[in-house]
């Protein structure tokens, strides 16, 4: 049974025609699966309804062909097709219990409609006749008014398929400044002189009439509201007072509007949602009440609040401050879909918490994309590879030894998976005096610390699991390993970056010159605390995501002149796709720190460097130079016991498995993937040879036989 103080957070709540079983509401969010892949979607989001989401909506959903977001695949509700594929997805999250809810957009004026070729339409009628500076969405279409009644319209009939499919809930998406309701809305995009523009009734008739013709064509089938941006920030990276504020114009949009919905979901940020998704470098849980924590006493309707609601005592917060009546969230769902029947059942510490690090995120930011999740695995895989985040089957093989070697992300999941599978005894060895591996040293990166929860959830898992036995501060040598006893032994010996590697853009050492008397670290050296640092320090990356802004804002923050230099085009690249690239770049300036991209190193003698930039050479004085460069597979050990494959028999050694950055050196998330996907088919014929998964796509002649992991058509027999 929950524990008292969080029974607020099952109360069901009355919206409109329909009753959510509790508060936890899963927002609208990509995953990669859209209404193309049902299956993978209808798994995904029915596994968030049996962890206790009682309200569990799939994504932004296009509502006809000429505003489709392709070649990003999102949901669709054009045609019959398209429904009858929801309703295999609503079917799924009705069969946890949960309400069924989907997004409904007509993407406005940045649709790509990369798969039908066709214009969309915008608001303004200077920008629609070609002058919309969005290079990458080309230019769309004026909207007249002989066009109004048949955009509306086109919002009515994918809301009747919405409630064909079986929705519950269908919300009018006007958040991000994405969709045409909203730069109807938005001063900044409309400077119409028409009755749909100008004054405050004339910019929000288009909401108003829009809305008030889907609920009146769905009657009490399904509820209707609205997610609205109550506040599009401060330029540059917002609108400034041109959009929309939460102490504004937003309160008056919720009044005039409030007859016309059944609730409202309420965020912030513009066409970079990746300030309504802040990780957490910058932001704090709740991070969003400012904006939208006021906004209820404007309304008689429930509300819904997102912003990085991790812990279930602020959540208990938001509903008992009359904050919202609903704690919203994305990431705190794909972390852990069974967040809400945890703090039900009282297992609080067992909750997987999102470490904020947007993973996902950038997922979403990559066409078709699909959801990952560093502290989850089993996201994306519920259908093609059945994976279930809490439910393990006992090991055919539980009763061998199991070494591990190595208690780093992929280490400590291979282990903790292991456990769950009911192995009789597992050992996890490393040579630090602390579980963690790189994380040890990338938690004290600036912002980074939240990253720390990783390592903690799968400590407190071990800690419970009696067949795991943690052993730290010992080095095992390949002598160490035969000697164990240990039947199958995994190495998860992780990766280290190499100061002396060649670059991936040129193919060379990095051309410091035989003269320059500087030191040469590597981003674990400088984080180690011990080495001599000089005054002036110049971080290399050719690594392209966070460890080069870190280690730079890092030092810079110490108080050394630092200068970063990067042969791409942007320093910390991947940063784009998790969106922190903004913030990360204005932290850094702030910091004093110079950055210079597409541009290469020149010696130019004992404690100078020249920077061959693209506006010409810059000769900059440095006594440390910082090398984020390739990773290197700490693999020694794996290749060594192989080498010794001839002395395993002697040793009851059966098998010798590698994962995780061991084998390759990649994204956090994948060394995590890797020791589950090892631990999940540990008992298959050949653990090395990752099993096959189920491939959802079009095929002809296809039974539902087709699409099991059995199936015919998944055969790799030739
Ligand atoms: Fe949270 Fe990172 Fe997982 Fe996204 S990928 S849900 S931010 S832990």
């Amino acid at each position: 049974m929950s524990a008292d103080r969080y029974d607020i957070l099952f109360e069901p709540v009355v919206i409109g025609p329909k009753t959510a079983p509790n508060r936890f509401w899963q927002t609208p969010h990509a995953s990669g699966f859209g209404t193309e892949y049902p299956d993978m979607q209808a798994a995904y989001r029915g596994t968030k309804a049996q962890g206790g989401w009682g309200v569990v909506f799939t994504e932004a959903t296009s509502v006809a062909p000429e505003t489709d977001k392709g070649p990003y695949v999102l949901g669709r509700l054009w045609d019959e097709g398209d429904v009858r594929n929801s309703r295999r997805i609503v079917e799924r999250i009705h069969a946890g219990g949960a309400l069924a809810g989907v997004e409904l957009e007509y993407h406005a004026s940045m649709s790509v409609a990369a798969e039908g070729r066709l214009p969309a339409y915008a608001v303004d009628p200077v920008a629609g006749e070609g002058a919309l500076p969005v290079a990458y969405a080309g230019t769309a279409a004026t909207i007249h008014l002989s066009d109004i009644a048949r955009i509306q319209g086109l919002h009515v009939q994918a809301a009747l398929r919405a409630v064909d499919a079986g929705y519950d809930l269908i919300t009018l998406h006007c958040g991000h400044a994405a969709s045409l309701i909203s730069h109807f809305l938005i001063p900044y995009y409309n400077t119409r002189t028409d009755a749909y523009g100008g004054s405050f009734e004339n910019r929000a008739r288009f909401a108003r009439e829009t809305l008030t013709k889907v609920r009146a064509a769905v009657g009490d089938r399904a509820a209707v509201g609205m997610r609205f941006g109550v506040d599009t920030l401060d330029g540059p990276l917002g609108l400034g007072d041109r959009g929309m504020r939460h102490d504004g114009e937003a309160p008056r949009v919720l009044q005039y509007l409030d007859d016309v919905v059944d609730y409202w979901d309420l965020i912030i940020g513009g066409v970079d949602w990746g300030q309504d998704a802040q990780s957490s470098r910058t932001a704090r849980e709740n991070h969003e009440a400012r904006f939208t924590g006021g906004m209820k006493r404007y309304t008689t309707k429930p509300v819904v609040n997102v912003g990085r609601l991790n812990s279930p005592d602020t959540m208990v917060k938001v509903i008992r401050s009359g904050q919202a009546d609903f704690v919203g969230a994305a990431r705190a769902g794909i972390s852990d879909p069974f967040l809400p029947a945890k703090i039900r059942d009282g297992a609080i510490e067992d909750i997987r918490e999102c470490i904020g690090c947007n993973m996902c995120v950038s997922r979403a930011n990559l066409a078709n994309g699909r959801i990952v999740c560093t502290q989850n695995p089993t996201i994306g895989e519920e259908f093609r590879r059945a994976w279930h985040p809490e439910f393990f089957e006992t090991a055919g093989n539980r009763d061998r030894s199991v070494l591990v070697v190595g208690a780093g992300p992929a280490g400590l999941e291979c282990a903790m998976v292991l456990g769950k599978r009911g192995f009789d005894m597992v050992h996890l060895v490393d040579a630090a005096g602390e579980v963690g591996g790189s994380l040890n040293w990338i938690t004290r990166l600036p912002g980074r610390q939240e990253w720390r929860h990783l390592v903690e959830y799968r400590q407190h898992q071990l800690s419970k699991l009696k067949n795991v036995t943690t052993i730290l501060g010992t080095r095992l040598s390949a002598d160490d390993i035969l000697d164990y006893g240990a039947e199958i032994v995994v190495i998860a010996t992780g990766s280290h970056y190499a100061a002396d590697v060649v670059s991936p853009y040129d193919r060379r050492p990095l051309p410091l010159g035989e003269s320059f008397r500087g030191n040469v670290l590597t981003p674990e050296e400088v984080m180690s605390g011990k080495a001599s640092i000089g005054e002036r320090v110049l971080v290399w990356d050719t690594d392209g995501y966070f460890v080069g802004p870190g280690v730079a804002e890092h030092l810079a923050g110490l108080g050394h002149q630092v200068t970063a230099v990067t042969p791409a085009s942007v320093f910390g690249a991947y940063l784009h796709e998790t969106m922190e690239d903004a913030r990360t770049t204005e932290d850094l300036r702030a910091l004093g720190v110079r950055i210079y991209p597409s541009s290469a190193l020149t010696p130019a003698g004992a404690d100078t460097i020249t920077i061959e930039t693209l506006a010409g050479p810059v000769d900059a004085g440095i006594d440390t130079v910082v090398v984020v460069g390739q990773r290197v597979a700490d693999s020694a050990l794996h290749r060594e016991l192989h080498d010794r494959s001839a002395e395993w028999e002697e040793a009851s050694l059966r098998s010798v498995y590698r994962i995780g950055d061991s084998v390759r050196p990649s994204f956090i998330a994948d060394a995590v993937f890797s020791g589950h996907r090892l631990a999940r088919e540990i008992d298959s014929p050949d653990p090395d040879e990752p099993q096959p998964y189920i491939r959802e796509r079009r095929l002809l002649n296809a039974t539902e036989a087709d699409f099991t992991l059995t199936g015919p058509a998944q055969s790799r027999e030739v």
